[in-house]
């Protein structure tokens, strides 16, 4: 059985205004973002192949950043990124399928802009999708939520113990995964954005794996102090960097 990473990089970060780069590639204390998800996910030492899909106009920008990171290319595949999300995952597990896997590989997709998942996480990953064969990372949900009506009152108060926030990776055996997409109809894909909901939108079960509150995405100029900060605390512990 061999897994496969595959971090989505195709975006081009329209939430991030006050940059000129997409959000990836911004640095978080002189490293890019993406760099410190790649050196992140290969130090886990649980991939045989790393496959990321990136904006064309990107792909040799991304060739530079990885050779001035010194990251060994002998794991590393570099694939197109889609219009959509989605489109991003179909190109990458096309570049997967084309590289020869099997049904009961291991596929965890990721996105570019979480710098911080584990190897915890990771290998938790890899168990719940040879047990059950889907997973993803969820933390319960802090907040009170609220359901609105036309977006101005409530309407209703769900329970929130019942509520989770999904956070990334989303793993799966590769033939679910592919069998999923390749069932999708046009109008499903249009209104999808999460890889497990493809799944779940063909039956498949979904079983959850605990994340953790350091394992943010990078959405939003805030979102850059908390990440941050999140990284002060790693290197003060670097034990809780990879093993946590
Ligand atoms: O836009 P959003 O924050 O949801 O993006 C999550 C991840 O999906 C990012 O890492 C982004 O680069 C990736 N993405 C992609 N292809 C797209 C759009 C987003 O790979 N067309």
């Amino acid at each position: 059985m061999s897994v496969y990473g595959a971090i989505l990089a195709g975006g081009t970060g329209s939430r991030m205004t006050n940059h000129s780069i997409p959000k990836q590639f911004i640095e978080l204390k002189n490293k890019p973002i993406i760099i410190r998800t790649i050196e992140r996910m290969l130090s886990s030492n649980c991939f045989d192949k790393l496959f990321i899909a990136i904006h064309t106009d990107y792909t040799e920008y991304l060739k530079d950043l990885l050779k001035e990171n010194n990251i060994p290319d002998n794991k590393i595949y570099i694939t197109n990124g889609g219009k959509e999300r989605i489109d991003s995952i179909r190109n990458v597990m096309k570049a997967i399928k084309d590289n020869g896997a099997e049904y009961n590989d291991v596929i965890i997709t990721h996105d570019a802009v979480r710098p911080f998942i584990s190897k915890r996480i990771i290998e938790d990953s890899i168990k719940a999708v040879n047990e059950f064969g889907a997973c993803v990372a969820v933390v319960p949900a802090v907040d009170t939520m609220y359901v609105l009506d036309n977006n101005e009152y409530i309407s209703s108060f769900p329970d929130r113990k019942t509520l989770f926030n999904g956070q990334a990776p989303d793993s799966f055996k590769f033939g679910i995964l592919d069998d999923a997409l390749n069932k999708l109809t046009e109008e499903e894909a249009k209104i999808i954005t999460g890889t497990v909901q493809i799944c779940a939108a063909k039956g498949y079960k979904i079983k959850t794996i605990k994340g953790d509150y350091t394992n943010i995405k990078i959405t939003t100029e805030n979102d850059l102090s908390i990440a941050e900060g999140i990284l002060r605390e790693l290197e003060t512990n670097e034990s809780l960097c990879i093993n946590k």
